[in-house]
């Protein structure tokens, strides 16, 4: 019976090719058929909640994710979970969902917000810039990495107010037109820099990653919890086209998580973790 289990563990896993978003499961006819071959009483609990999440996932979200051992992924989802420890519990969770359609109230700013003055780590490009006091550490953190290989990098945009971005998002429609600045600028109350958890390196633009900079931040960051959140190719599934200088620090577990089992893109990651925690 154990090797029948694992075999449908296994399934289980395989059947991870499939997310839409988690509220659509709700009216998904869709059910896994393994559960049902099996009575429930022999499944651990959390393999059944974790077929019951799966079922819910978009195709694109599924077919990312990666097969493997059902226990292996429900262990490493535990430790970042915990991992939400090491973050403010009197702030939104550092894998808060915000994207075209999970806003965040337009009055919401990110409490004890830190400046980022002058200093020996890393430039800055602008004097109005802070970050939520975990990411303000693990912003320091970073570039002292990167310092110590050599490589100064240079932040130009951090905490963005929602009045700020509503004028950001309002300049890029009358530069570019709507159907661009959608492509690259959030709505005022969809952006993750709204939560300070989120940076833009500079250069803003498609050679940063050609930079030293770029190169060293692509090698590391995930190492010190930073993850890029718009990759190149899934435009569709973020809605932003590719943005290589955009990082949101979600930790280091996560980011161990988002490599491990989930192609590396955040943004599935994170709608998973949150079905997650919306299933009983
Ligand atoms: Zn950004």
């Amino acid at each position: 019976m154990k090797k029948y289990i694992k075999s449908i563990i296994l399934i289980s896993i395989f059947v991870m090719m499939n997310f839409t978003a988690c509220a659509k499961s709700k009216s998904s006819a869709v059910k896994p058929a393994e559960a049902e071959s099996v009575s429930p009483r022999t499944l651990n609990p959390e393999i059944e909640k974790l077929n019951r999440v799966l079922v819910s996932m978009s195709p694109r979200c599924k077919a990312a994710i990666s097969n493997g051992d059902a226990e292996e992924f429900l262990a490493d989802l535990k430790k970042v979970l915990e991992s939400r420890s090491d973050f403010s519990s009197d702030d939104l969770s550092p894998f808060y969902l915000i994207d075209k359609t999970h806003k965040v109230s337009s009055d919401y700013v990110p409490k004890g917000l830190i400046h980022l003055e002058k200093n020996n780590d890393y430039a800055i490009n602008k004097n109005n810039l802070s970050l939520r006091p975990e990411a303000f550490q693990a912003l320091a953190t970073l570039a002292k990495a990167a310092k110590a290989d050599g490589v100064t990098l240079t932040v130009s945009s951090t905490y963005r107010s929602y009045e700020y971005q509503k004028n950001l998002f309002d300049y890029w429609v009358s530069v570019d037109g709507l159907e661009e600045a959608e492509r690259e600028s959030a709505r005022p109350g969809t952006s993750q820099h709204q939560l300070g958890m989120a940076l833009d390196f500079a250069p803003v633009d498609d050679d940063f990653d050609k930079t030293p900079g770029g190169k060293w931040v692509y090698e590391n960051a995930a190492k010190y919890g930073w993850s890029l959140s718009f990759p190149k190719g899934y435009e569709d599934v973020t809605g932003y086209r590719w943005e290589c200088w955009h990082f949101r620090y979600i930790g280091v577990e996560a980011c161990k998580f988002q490599k491990k089992w989930f192609s590396d893109v955040q943004q599935f990651m994170i709608e998973f973790i949150n079905c997650w925690l919306e299933t009983n």
